[in-house]
């Protein structure tokens, strides 16, 4: 059975960027969801049940058919929230505030630099239709790559290691910012555990 993960800061660590009822809501209610119907969807499969959910999602092949949407979008909305929750910090008690070491130099060497790298990813996350994410994700080149993907979909069904992602459906920031996505993006930037990202990136390169 999986459930929801432990967070290390509490709902209104993370104001004035993201606001406590938004992540309140986003973390007991959406990320719940996910989980719980993900749950009901593995009860005849205790065998895929007992996979770490990151697992479940690289051997999406040996899901049955009957079964595969409901994982692609609940195991995938567990899988990508808790990696969302992972990332985040607060801006004063967080980890790093900019990515540092061999993160750093592998975004060089895709961006040329972290501000125009900022301003890729962002762009990228702007122009998602509808309901979707924006990733960073190691290859299996172990280079990096700036990917969104639409609904709950796992850049991990297509053999790719996330490290960072941005949640861009409307309920993760529609009570505070209404239609004015950008200024998510913009909050996002300040509320990112870069120290998190690393250890993921370090794990991914290995
Ligand atoms: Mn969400």
């Amino acid at each position: 059975m999986y459930s929801l993960p432990q967070l290390a800061y509490g709902m209104n660590d993370l104001e004035p960027y993201f606001d406590a009822t938004t992540m309140e809501l986003h973390y007991s209610k959406h990320h719940q969801t996910y989980v719980d119907k993900l749950n009901a969807a593995l009860t005849e499969t205790p065998e895929l049940a007992a996979k770490p959910i990151e697992q479940l999602l690289k051997e999406f092949d040996q899901v049955p058919a009957e079964i595969a949407t409901a994982v692609k979008n609940h195991g995938g909305g567990h899988a990508n929230h808790t990696l969302w929750w992972s990332i985040l910090a607060p801006p004063s008690v967080g980890g790093a505030n900019n990515p540092s070491g061999t993160l750093f130099a592998a975004i060089n060497t895709l961006c040329g630099n972290f501000t125009t790298f900022k301003e890729h990813f962002s762009t990228q996350a702007t122009g998602v239709f509808g309901s979707g994410w924006t990733w960073v994700v190691v290859k299996p080149d172990h280079t990096l790559e700036i990917v969104t993907r639409p609904n709950q979909d796992s850049p991990l069904m297509d053999g790719l290691n996330p490290i960072l992602g941005l949640d861009v459906w409307e309920h993760a920031y529609y009570l505070k910012f209404q239609n004015r996505r950008v200024e998510f993006i913009t909050a996002f930037w300040n509320v990112i555990n870069w120290t998190e990202v690393e250890k993921r990136y370090t794990a991914a390169v290995q």
